[in-house]
């Protein structure tokens, strides 16, 4: 089983739950429509991954840069960022024929994590940015989501047990694209203008 890092504690998280379209202007890029309810998908624990790849099976993987929470006792506890991998041509493909997403957003190697650190109630706004060779790629702001982090933890619980280290990622801002190989990602976090965390992966 994986783990991820909150502070210096490990957890082994049993599953990854993603929201979709929680972000206007990203829900324009892949014409999609805006949801009358919150979109969910689960990763399971194989999902994730410490090395970023550029391909899995022969496709062509896609980053979604997104900010991401660890919850410990049914609370969000732990606040870090993702990235969401995604076989977009595959999903367009399920997405046109009601089919379920896991051949597109479930596959092993389809999310890679940072480590996390301890969410606190001064922290209240968060923004966010990928940088792909230094270039910044994406920009996030909470402050632009559609749902924010305690109503997605709220409505997820109401169907669905959290275990102790469990994910949720909150959805990409816009900006996504194709991962090359060798590119350098770095992502940061900030809340109130300081630098919560930065991590950065080279691209297989
Ligand atoms: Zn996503």
């Amino acid at each position: 089983m994986h783990s991820i890092k909150l502070v210096s504690e490990k957890l082994t998280p049993s599953k990854v739950v993603c929201v979709g379209r929680n972000y206007t202007a990203h829900i324009t890029e892949l014409n999609n429509e805006t949801p009358d309810q919150m979109v969910l998908f689960n990763k399971p624990n194989s999902a994730i991954t410490d090395t970023l790849f550029a391909a899995h099976n022969g496709d062509t993987l896609h980053y979604e840069t997104e900010l991401c929470f660890v919850v410990k006792n049914k609370k969000l506890v732990g606040v870090g960022l993702g990235l969401d991998l995604t076989k977009r041509t595959v999903q367009s493909k399920l997405k046109n024929k009601g089919l379920p997403w896991e051949r597109a957003k479930a596959f092993d190697g389809s999310v890679i994590l940072s480590d996390f650190v301890e969410l606190t109630d001064e922290m209240q706004h968060f923004k966010f940015e990928l940088k792909i060779n230094n270039e910044v790629i994406q920009q996030g702001d909470s402050h632009f989501m559609l749902y924010k982090p305690e109503s997605i933890l709220q409505e997820i619980s109401e169907f669905m047990s959290l275990e102790d280290g469990d994910i949720i990622m909150t959805g990409t801002p816009a900006g996504v694209g194709e991962v090359t190989a060798d590119c350098i990602f770095k992502v940061a976090l900030y809340t109130n203008e300081q630098c919560l965390l930065e991590q950065q992966w080279c691209a297989n």
